[in-house]
C-alpha cells in the first residue's frame, strides 16, 4: 500500500509515511520485525535532508552494534548518495568516544587515554585488593553491570569500583562501559558542552531502542535536551539484551521523561513469508501483524544424528537450494528470492546460540566448498599483525574489541571519502584500541592491515559468502534463507546449568531471542537439531528444544534424520 506521498516518502506506506513525517518533537515507533521500522528511519532521514532543507551532518542516528551502523549506512546511501557520508551514523559506544575525544581534559581524562581490556582491569584490581585472579574477574564483571545500570552497589563490588576507576584515571586508561557514561556525565554537569551537542545534532534517531541500558538512555536524553527531536524505533518483544544491563520498561520510561512525545504504530510486516510472520507472532503471543506477501513454504525442522551431519544438512540443503545436488527437491532448477533473482551463497544465513557451534559448520563448509563469512568474534583474525593483537583475549571481550578495531577501521577507510572529524574520530578508537591490546606501530597503518585484511572475508557485503553468527549478532539483518541450528533444549533455550533468581526473566529473554532468530528469514526457515552433540565436556543426547513445539503445527513440517520425509515434504518445493 502506497504511502500516496511524493518524493523520497513515496516509498513507505502510509503508516511509515506519518512516522517518516513527524520530524518535530519526541517520537516513540513501536512494531513488530520487518514492518519497516528501520525503513522508516532511513528515509526520515533522507526527507530532512532532501526535503526538510536540514544539512546531513546535523542528523544523528544512533544503533547497536557495528553490523547494524553498517546496515544503515548501506540503505542510507542508497537514498542520499554521497550526501550520506555526512549524516553520523553511531553506536552508543562509538558516540561516547567522540564525545571524550572532543573534551578529554574536562571529562578528567588524558588527552591520549586508551580503553583497558578486562584482562588489564582484572590484574590491576587483583593486585590492588590482594585478592585472587577468579575474585578479581568477578568483581570486575560486577563493576560492569553496575555502571550499565547506573546502580552505586554497595560493599566490595562499590570499593572494586572506586579503585578501578581511581587506577584508570592515573594510568590513563577507561574501560568500554565509561565511553557511555563518562560522556553522559560530561554532559549532565557542563552545560556549554551539552548546548554544544545539541546543537551539532538537532535531530536524533535511535533504532533497536528496546535494548539500551540506563546509561545508553541517559546519554540520549541529555542530547537530545528536554523537547529534543528524538525518535526511537523498537519492539519491545525483541528485547534480548537484559543480560547486559537493557531495559525494555525504556519505552514506558521515554513516554514519562517526554510527555509530548507521540506514539505511532507500523502495521504490516514486509520482510517474511506469511507462514514465517504466523508461525514468529504465534510463538511470541503478538497480534499477527498485517501480511503483505503470500504464505509461502512451511517452516522444516530436522533433526541430525549428530553435530556433524546437522552441519552437513545445512551445507546440502545450501546446496540443493541454489540448485546444485537435489536432497530436498527432485529434479529443481535453483531457487529465486521473492524479488525474482537468483539466489546466493550470499542469501543464507545460519544463526547459532553459542559462538562454538560455529565450527562444525565450517568443517562442512570448507568440505561442501560453500564460502561463508563468520561475523564473529574474529574478523580480523588471520592478518599476521592483527592476529598478535587478538592473542589471549577472552571470549567475548575478544569479540567485542575484535569488532571495534574492525569498526574504526572500516571508519578509518570511509572517513578518507569524508570529513576530518570522522576521520580524527576512527583514529581515536585506533589509537584508545591499540594501545589497549599492546599493538606496536601506527595505530593508522594497524588500521589499514585491519580494513585489507577483513574486507575479503568479513565486511564486503558483496562477496557471495553464507554468513555465520550468533542470534545476538543477528538482530536487525534480513536473509531470504535462515538456518537456526542447535534447536535443543539447553541452547535453545540457552540453560545455565544453576538455577538464578531471574530464571523466569532469562527464560523470556531467550524466548524472544529465538523469535529475532525466526522473523531473519525472508523467504525459508530451516529448525535444525542434533540428536547428540559435544556439549559441556561429553557426547550428550539433547532433547529437542521446547520451542519446536510451540510453533503451529500447521505451519511446520518435521524431518527424521533418516531422511524419510512425511507425505508433505516430499511433495515440498523449495522455491
Ligand atoms: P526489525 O525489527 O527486524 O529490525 P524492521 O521493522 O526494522 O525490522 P526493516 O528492516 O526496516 O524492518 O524492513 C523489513 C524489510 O521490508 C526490508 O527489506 C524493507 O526494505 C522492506 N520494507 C519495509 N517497508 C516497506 C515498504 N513500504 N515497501 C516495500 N518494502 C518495505
Ligand atoms: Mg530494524
Amino acid at each position: 500500500q502506497p504511502s500516496g506521498r511524493s518524493g523520497v516518502l513515496a516509498g513507505l506506506d502510509p503508516d511509515q509515511a506519518r512516522a517518516a513525517e513527524v520530524v518535530d518533537g519526541p517520537l516513540m515507533v513501536i512494531a513488530g520485525p520487518g514492518s519497516g521500522k528501520t525503513r522508516m528511519l532511513t528515509h526520515r532521514i533522507a526527507h530532512l535532508v532532501l526535503e526538510c532543507g536540514v544539512p546531513a551532518g546535523s542528523c544523528l542516528a544512533v544503533t547497536f552494534t557495528r553490523k547494524a551502523t553498517e546496515e544503515l549506512r548501506t540503505r542510507l546511501t542508497g537514498l542520499l548518495g554521497r550526501k550520506a557520508d555526512a549524516v553520523a551514523v553511531h553506536s552508543f559506544h562509538s558516540l561516547g568516544l567522540a564525545i571524550l575525544h572532543a573534551h578529554a581534559g574536562r571529562a578528567g581524562l588524558a588527552e591520549d587515554f586508551r580503553i583497558a581490556r578486562e584482562a588489564e582491569r582484572k590484574a590491576a584490581l587483583a593486585e590492588a585488593l590482594g585478592v585472587s585472579d577468579t575474585r578479581a574477574a568477578r568483581l570486575v564483571k560486577a563493576v560492569s553491570v553496575l555502571k550499565r545500570s547506573g546502580g552505586k552497589g554497595a560493599g566490595e563490588e562499590a570499593e572494586a569500583r572506586i579503585v578501578l576507576d581511581r587506577i584508570g584515571r592515573a594510568q590513563g586508561w577507561v574501560d568500554f562501559d565509561d565511553l557511555v557514561l563518562l560522556s553522559a556525565d560530561l554532559l549532565d554537569k557542563d552545560a556549554e558542552i551539552a548546548a554544544a551537542w545539541r546543537t551539532r545534532f538537532p535531530h536524533i534517531v535511535a533504532d533497536e531502542f528496546q535494548d539500551v541500558d540506563e546509561q545508553q538512555y541517559r546519554l540520549l536524553r541529555l542530547l537530545a535536551g528536554d523537547n529534543g527531536n528524538l525518535c526511537v524505533i523498537g519492539d519491545p518483544d525483541q528485547a534480548i539484551y537484559g543480560f547486559r544491563g537493557a531495559d525494555a520498561a525504556c519505552f514506558a520510561r521515554f513516554g514519562r521523561d517526554f510527555p509530548a512525545a507521540r506514539t505511532l504504530r507500523l502495521q504490516r510486516n514486509y520482510r517474511s513469508t506469511g507462514t514465517i510472520v504466523k508461525a514468529a507472532s504465534g510463538f511470541i503471543g503478538a497480534p499477527s501483524s498485517g501480511l503483505t506477501r503470500p504464505m509461502g513454504e512451511p517452516i522444516i525442522a530436522h533433526a541430525a544424528a549428530s553435530e556433524a551431519a546437522e552441519a552437513e544438512f545445512v551445507a546440502a540443503t545450501i546446496e540443493s537450494l541454489l540448485g546444485g545436488h537435489d536432497l530436498l527437491a527432485a529434479n529443481r532448477a535453483g531457487g529465486v528470492t521473492s524479488s525474482g533473482r537468483p539466489l546466493g551463497f550470499a542469501d543464507c544465513a545460519v544463526l547459532y546460540r553459542t559462538d562454538a557451534q560455529a565450527a562444525a559448520l565450517r568443517t562442512a563448509f570448507d568440505r561442501a566448498g560453500i564460502p561463508f563469512m563468520k561475523s564473529s568474534p574474529a574478523p580480523i583474525a588471520g592478518h599476521p599483525g592483527v592476529t598478535a593483537i587478538l592473542d589471549g583475549l577472552d571470549g567475548a571481550e575478544g569479540q567485542d574489541l575484535a569488532a571495534r578495531i574492525g569498526q574504526a577501521a572500516e571508519d578509518a577507510r570511509r572517513a578518507r571519502r569524508a570529513d576530518a572529524a570522522a576521520l580524527a574520530e576512527a583514529r581515536g578508537w585506533l589509537t584508545a584500541l591499540s594501545g589497549s591490546v599492546q599493538v606496536a606501530g601506527d595505530p593508522v597503518l594497524l588500521g589499514e592491515a585491519v580494513a585489507l585484511s577483513s574486507e575479503a572475508d568479513f565486511r564486503d557485503e558483496r562477496a557471495a559468502r553464507v554468513t555465520l553468527m550468533t542470534m545476538h549478532a543477528a538482530k536487525g539483518l534480513e536473509f531470504p534463507v535462515v538456518f537456526v541450528v542447535g534447536m535443543e533444549a539447553g541452547l535453545v533455550p540457552f540453560s545455565w546449568g544453576t538455577a538464578t533468581p531471574d530464571e523466569e526473566a532469562t527464560q523470556d529473554e531467550e524466548r524472544r531471542l529465538f523469535y529475532v532468530s525466526m522473523t531473519r528469514a525472508k523467504d525459508r526457515l530451516f529448525l535444525i537439531r542434533a540428536k547428540e552433540r559435544f556439549w559441556r565436556g561429553a557426547v550428550r543426547a539433547l532433547p529437542a528444544s521446547p520451542f519446536l513445539g510451540q510453533i503451529a503445527a500447521d505451519l511446520i513440517v518435521s524431518e527424521s534424520a533418516s531422511g524419510r520425509k512425511s507425505r508433505q515434504s516430499q511433495q515440498l518445493n523449495l522455491f
